[in-house]
């Protein structure tokens, strides 16, 4: 198994040439006062430090060891309480924290790169700095000034973590019909109760208090989302003075066995008349932990790209080093029995495929970060609200289609290793059972693309999607005369024409047709995530290019080889999602229950 190596690389490419990540900070005056270009490169230099040498080498271990539960007590693998405390010692969950309680201010487009360096490197513990970070952002979005003096700055610090109770055991996708009950105190608390399952390091030992932020419902709540409510519910009550004070009703009741990501907790927890804190509003709960899960659904997304990324640099490693046949063309090097695998154009197609999946998708999930940042920190009004809609059309894309290909790329590397991929020895067979989840928890992937095509696009009648398409146009025409960019702009310009065609076709048969957006939801969130990467591709080209002739290193032609390969062989996939999409739901829906 190579050592995972942080792309840091490839991250500065992306932050300062792709996307002039400098300009856009500079010009959002809050970002600017705590981050500039030489901060930024530290940051990342540090964070690439502690993903290779603290979180990479524990990765294996913490799959092989698990978790252990004992009488309401969780133990994490070996070393990742000391890996823990370094996090703690850096400061990193609160990177992209409120400074006014102890974070550090810093922009998303940085945070994200960050969080790709933590998930490649070890997913099942970079979950526990991840969902701090999403309770931190819903708690200081819309907690009391008391909540959040009291809590956010040792959640920052990560002396506390956090937790997201949502799931219960009749209750996954339809968080409307949950049974948790909050009963009101005189003063002011509620008494939590309820059961709520697949609670991610809800019950942990790398922490000296665990914040949960759960879900339930107030007594005579209306039926349905709009009666949800959310609660902070802490591990060990908290005193006036900070301190910690008695251990709250609540416990965990067991750890689930799982197929990945073992290195991490997955808890039952029973709340027993459980001491707890309205966050935000009563009945408006749901609005509120949606902060949270539209920040951990770009995480999730993130961390598809970071295990596709482990698994491109093993497999890279290995096509140059396994040797077996020889080159379609002849022998490459006759010296040796053998010619290295990454002669054959099929291994070369299953790296390509991986190469264009993970930089399109790192470029894909900064540039989504880039409308994060804008929509949080801009001043002007109408700036900050172009931002908030492309942060709703392409929060789903981001978290569904990069973990969807994430998984593709993990099985495509596995694949590279034969033989050699399905053995534990190389590594290869865990990240597929580790970037399996990505797909599922943080609503599944259908769900994301039901929140696409029904309440971003057809629920907006194409005004969100049309912020897209303009950003795109904008693009086509202020590139229209640079010569290097012509082997790009046509085949985009007809892919974003595809995805018009198809969005207004779908549009028009939700009209009468109930099933149509369920019908076309999925292939329409991959036709939209293919011309999107094609679109990361063309600003990828458009950056290269200038360097690619004079390159030496291969770091800039690379990029313009895996430009050309991304348009002629992973974008015309949206011709045939295209095709299946306009076939309409008939058939899906023909079948009786008996027929299946
Ligand atoms: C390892 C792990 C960690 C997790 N961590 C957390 C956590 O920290 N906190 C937390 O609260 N939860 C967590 N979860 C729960 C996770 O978010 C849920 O499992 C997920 O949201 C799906 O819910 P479900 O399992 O009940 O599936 P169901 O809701 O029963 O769905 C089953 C299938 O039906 C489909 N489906 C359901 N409704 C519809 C619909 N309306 N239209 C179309 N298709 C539909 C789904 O897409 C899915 O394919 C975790 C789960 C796991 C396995």
């Amino acid at each position: 198994m190579a050592d995972y190596q942080a792309p840091l690389r490839d991250m500065r490419f992306v932050l300062n040439e792709v996307f002039d990540a400098p300009a856009l900070w500079a010009s959002l005056p809050k970002v600017a006062e705590h981050v500039d270009p030489e901060t930024a490169d530290a940051i990342l230099e540090e964070a690439g430090k502690i993903s290779s040498g603290v979180l990479a080498p524990l990765n294996r271990e913490g799959d092989e060891q698990g978790c252990k539960w004992n009488d309401g007590e969780v133990t994490s693998p070996d070393g990742f309480k000391e890996a823990y405390q370094t996090i703690v010692e850096g400061g990193w969950n609160g990177l992209g924290g409120n400074p006014d309680f102890g974070g550090m201010g810093m922009p998303k487009t940085l945070v994200a790169q960050f969080e790709e360096m933590m998930q490649g490197a070890n997913m099942a513990f970079g979950l526990a700095p991840m969902l701090t970070a999403g309770a931190c952002l819903a708690l200081d979005a819309h907690g009391s000034d008391d909540l959040k003096e009291k809590y956010l700055p040792n959640m920052y610090s990560g002396v506390w973590s956090g937790a997201m109770d949502l799931t219960e055991p009749h209750a996954g996708t339809d968080l409307g019909i949950i049974r948790t009950k909050a009963e009101p105190n005189e003063d002011g608390s509620f008494n939590v109760t309820g059961t709520k399952i697949f609670i991610t390091w809800g019950e942990h030992d790398m922490a000296e208090n665990i914040i949960h932020l759960v879900l339930a419902k107030l007594p005579d709540a209306p039926k349905g989302p709009k009666g949800i409510s959310l609660f902070l519910v802490p591990k060990f009550l908290v005193n006036d003075d900070g301190s910690l004070g008695e251990r709250n009703s609540f416990s965990c009741g067991s750890i689930e066995k799982k197929m990945g990501i073992k290195g991490s907790a997955t808890c039952v927890m029973n709340f027993d008349g459980a001491k707890g804190w309205l966050v935000g509003e009563e009945n408006k709960g749901l609005a509120a932990m949606f902060t949270m899960m539209n920040y951990e659904r770009l995480g999730v997304g993130i961390q598809g790209i970071g295990a596709a990324e482990a698994s491109l640099q093993s497999a890279r490693e290995y096509a140059l080093d396994r040797i077996q046949s020889r080159a379609p063309t002849g022998a490459q090097q006759p010296e040796k029995a053998a010619d290295p695998i990454l002669v054959h154009p099929d291994v070369r197609r299953m790296l390509l495929t991986m190469k264009g999946y993970v930089e399109g998708g790192r470029a894909f999930s900064t540039y989504v970060a880039q409308w994060l940042d804008i929509s949080k920190y801009a001043e002007d009004d109408e700036r900050r609200k172009h931002a908030e809609g492309m942060v709703a059309l392409l929060t789903p894309v981001a978290k569904a289609f990069l973990t969807d290909r994430g998984l593709d790329a993990c099985i495509m590397g596995q694949q590279v290793f034969g033989g050699h991929g399905f053995i534990r020895e190389w590594g290869q067979e865990q990240l597929v059972r580790d970037c399996r989840i990505t797909q599922i928890y943080e609503g599944t992937n259908g769900i994301q693309a039901l929140d696409l095509m029904g309440r971003k696009v057809v629920g907006t009648r194409g005004k969100l999607y049309e912020l897209f398409a303009q950003d795109v146009a904008n693009f086509l025409e202020e590139s229209s005369g640079n010569e290097h960019l012509r082997p790009f702009l046509e085949p985009l310009a007809a892919a974003v024409e595809r995805l018009d065609d198809v969005t207004e076709h779908v549009i028009k048969q939700a009209g009468d047709n109930p099933n149509a957006i369920g019908a076309a939801s999925v292939d329409y969130l991959d036709l939209f995530g293919l011309t999107a990467l094609g679109y990361m591709w063309a600003k990828i080209a458009k950056a290269a290019a200038p360097q690619a002739e004079a390159d030496t290193s291969g770091f800039y032609s690379g990029k313009m080889k895996t430009a050309r390969f991304y348009y002629d062989r992973l974008l015309p996939k949206t011709v045939s999602l295209a095709e299946g999409i306009r076939s309409g739901s008939d058939s899906m829906m023909a079948l009786t229950a008996e027929e299946f």
